[in-house]
């Protein structure tokens, strides 16, 4: 068993100690010390980083009631100087307790038990016994959640007998434990817990609710950001907010309705983009119609979409009695459709049969059938097999 420095102060961050044992594993150390104020991994309070003599500290766990600090060479001194980075623990002490007086406003206010607690890299998150959390709640717990910040009680930590544990109001002591990390929040709560904490509330800063997701069965999570990582979380979205602001030219709270605005102009705009190529591929259809001397209609068009052709396409149909075949050099598709008079030619049964020789792939109806292909050159092959066929059949006859 080794002395945890981290349940006698969070605080400490550099302190001399003995080296105990150290045991090779697959390249890497596995070394015990006497002291150490390393948090290994649990409670859903994630792993400090450091150093052990300059040398860092790549991984840490606990058995058998010790702490193993995992380098990457062995310790060459009996006495080592350990150090923590204490920035990342600082970090882990806000969000720890910033969870605590969370999980117990939520459940002061709507009577929300809190089943569990992740600490991720980015957020932290606890799942609460609530079907949804509507952006009032949300609202209404964080404006209590931080005037309990700016009251500032002191955290204080009572180790004990789990006798002594039961006396402090509404503290179960852990099953098996031979004494028990009590944390208090003044004037607010007790409990058992054997996480790192802040010594005062105010240490936290702020704690902001940055998202919910329903899990089901009654429960949602609620990620959260304290301290540090909610002033980052503010730079980052002030300067989103700031940077739109001059490009829309209007103030923050103008921001939404500006943005609401060009959104509806753009849908408008769009509509009319397309009425209007509507009508020029209407026009279009009506003059090639006009203009063609026999019956079969095909072109091949190296800058045009598909889509657009296939339109076209229906277009031209509206003006006679036509064969097409129109293909999309980018898309690699082409579409075949004929009209009422040439009942001898039948689209759909034509690809079906003779499309995988080309590496086509569609179908379609007895008069109307589109296919891709994988390359430009098996589509005009296709396309040579579409023309050989239709000529046999003497289109306009
Ligand atoms: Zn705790």
């Amino acid at each position: 068993m080794d002395r945890r420095l981290y349940n006698e102060s969070p605080y400490i961050k550099d302190w001399q100690t003995e080296v105990r044992e150290v045991a090779e594993k697959d390249g890497k150390y596995h070394v015990t010390l006497a002291e150490t104020a390393f948090y290994p991994e649990q409670g859903g309070q994630l792993a400090d980083y450091g150093t052990i003599d300059g040398v860092p500290v790549e991984g840490l766990y606990e058995r058998d009631c010790t702490v193993y600090h995992i380098l990457p060479s062995a310790p060459a001194n009996r006495v080592v100087s350990c150090r923590l980075d204490f920035a990342r623990r600082f970090d882990h002490m806000q969000q720890h307790t910033g969870q605590h007086i969370l999980s117990n406003v939520f459940e002061q206010l709507f009577k929300a038990d809190t089943s569990s607690f992740h600490m991720g890299e980015e957020d932290a998150s606890i799942e609460l016994s609530m079907p949804d959390i509507p952006a009032q709640a949300i609202k209404a717990a964080e404006d209590k959640v931080n005037e309990y910040l700016y009251r500032d009680p002191s955290v204080k930590t009572h180790v004990v007998s789990p006798e002594e544990a039961r006396r402090f109001p509404g503290v179960t002591p852990p099953e098996g434990a031979d004494v028990v990390r009590v944390v208090e929040i003044e004037t607010v709560e007790y409990n058992a817990c054997c996480g790192t904490h802040v010594s005062r509330l105010g240490e936290i800063g702020i704690i902001k609710i940055v998202r919910t997701e329903k899990m089901g069965a009654g429960q949602t999570r609620a990620y959260f950001k304290c301290g540090r990582r909610a002033l980052q979380d503010y730079q980052v979205k002030h300067d989103v907010v700031a940077t739109l602001g001059r490009q829309y030219k209007v103030t923050e709270t103008e921001l939404v309705q500006r943005i609401d605005q060009q959104a509806a102009q753009l849908k408008a705009a769009t509509k009319e983009i397309e009425a209007l190529k509507n009508r020029l591929l209407d026009i279009e259809a009506t003059e090639m119609a006009k203009s063609v001397t026999s019956p079969l209609i095909v072109r091949s068009y190296e800058d045009r979409h598909f889509e657009e052709l296939n339109f076209l396409g229906k277009h031209i149909m509206k003006n006679g009695s036509f064969v097409l075949i129109l293909s999309s050099v980018p898309d690699m598709r082409l579409v075949f459709a004929r009209g009422e008079k040439f009942t001898d030619i039948n689209c759909g049964k034509l690809f079906k049969e003779h499309l995988q020789a080309y590496k086509g792939k569609g179908g379609g109806s007895p008069n109307w059938a589109n296919a891709g292909f994988a390359s430009v050159e098996d589509m005009k092959r296709f396309e040579a097999f579409l023309l050989e066929h239709v000529g046999e059949l003497n289109p306009g006859k």
